[in-house]
């Protein structure tokens, strides 16, 4: 990956376009959609007006993420209205498109007009819209790209994954299409004892951010393998919104975000 441009966003750009920020992954089950709704919230309690829009097409969790599962948009002048959460950033979601039992089998086109509908949707009251979505770099990543245009884009890793070629393919994606990469950030990275909370690191440490800086991209921080932030994200209750000491990882991704 060559030629990448570390940047900032302004926390006064775009005054009357949105602020999207495009959260990806090389690969499924890194914690992207984890760390897409935990950012929202963080971003969110640093003062924006955030709107969440779960546009991953295999594996729609932020409905269950955000304590919202089963919830359905209502739709006013065509515009689908998103759904409101307890943490108060609006959801709206690819799984809220579908039935609950149903698998989302969607050939591209169809894909990138219902990315379409959650982007264009009633986000008048938003000013940044954190979009969770799928993992790799198919479709729905190329009409984000080319139609909706991010302000920039997150890439989330493991220690393990960022070894791997398929985070720096998605990194090469947004970067040749001229997306600006925000930063990287290492997730499960060590593992937190959920007895005495210290983190130790089977896979080494500094993995990330050295590749980070080899790759020319900011690195936003880490966040430790821990059962806390399993279980309260399988109880729809963010670990960004809690008061535990893990929601702090989170708040700290999020100030480095627009600084
Ligand atoms: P992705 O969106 O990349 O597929 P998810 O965010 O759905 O990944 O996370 C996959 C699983 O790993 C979920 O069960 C989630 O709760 C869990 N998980 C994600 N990040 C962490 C973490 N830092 N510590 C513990 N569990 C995590």
């Amino acid at each position: 990956v060559a030629g990448i441009a570390t940047v900032r966003i302004a926390l006064t750009s775009q005054r009357t376009k949105k602020t999207l920020i495009a959260v990806a992954s090389g690969k499924g089950g890194v914690g992207k959609s984890t760390v897409s709704a935990n950012l929202a919230i963080g971003l969110q309690a640093l003062g924006r007006r955030v709107g969440l829009v779960d546009a991953d097409i295999y594996g729609p969790s932020q409905p269950k993420l955000m304590g919202v599962e089963g919830s359905r948009p209502t739709a006013k002048d065509k515009l689908l209205e998103p759904v409101a959460t307890p943490y108060g950033v609006p959801l709206l979601s690819m799984g809220q498109l579908v039935a609950a039992d149903q698998a989302i089998a969607w050939r591209g086109p169809m894909a990138a007009g219902a990315l379409g509908q959650l982007i264009d949707a009633d986000w008048a009251a938003q000013d940044t819209l954190v979009i969770d979505l799928p993992p790799g770099t198919g479709d729905v990543q190329l009409t984000m790209i080319q139609k909706h245009k991010p302000a920039g884009a997150v890439i989330v890793s493991t220690p393990q994954d960022l070894a791997l070629i398929d985070a720096r393919r998605a990194i090469d994606l947004f970067a040749k299409a001229g997306v600006p990469i925000i930063g990287l950030v290492e997730n499960m990275a060590g593992y937190a004892c959920p007895h005495c909370g210290e983190v130790s690191d089977p896979f080494g440490r500094g993995g990330a951010e050295a590749a980070a800086a080899e790759l020319g991209i900011a690195f936003l921080g880490r966040i430790p393998l821990d059962i806390a932030i399993r279980s309260a994200s399988d109880a729809g209750t963010p670990p960004a919104a809690r008061n535990g000491p893990e929601a702090l990882a989170f708040t700290a991704i999020a100030q480095r975000v627009f600084h």
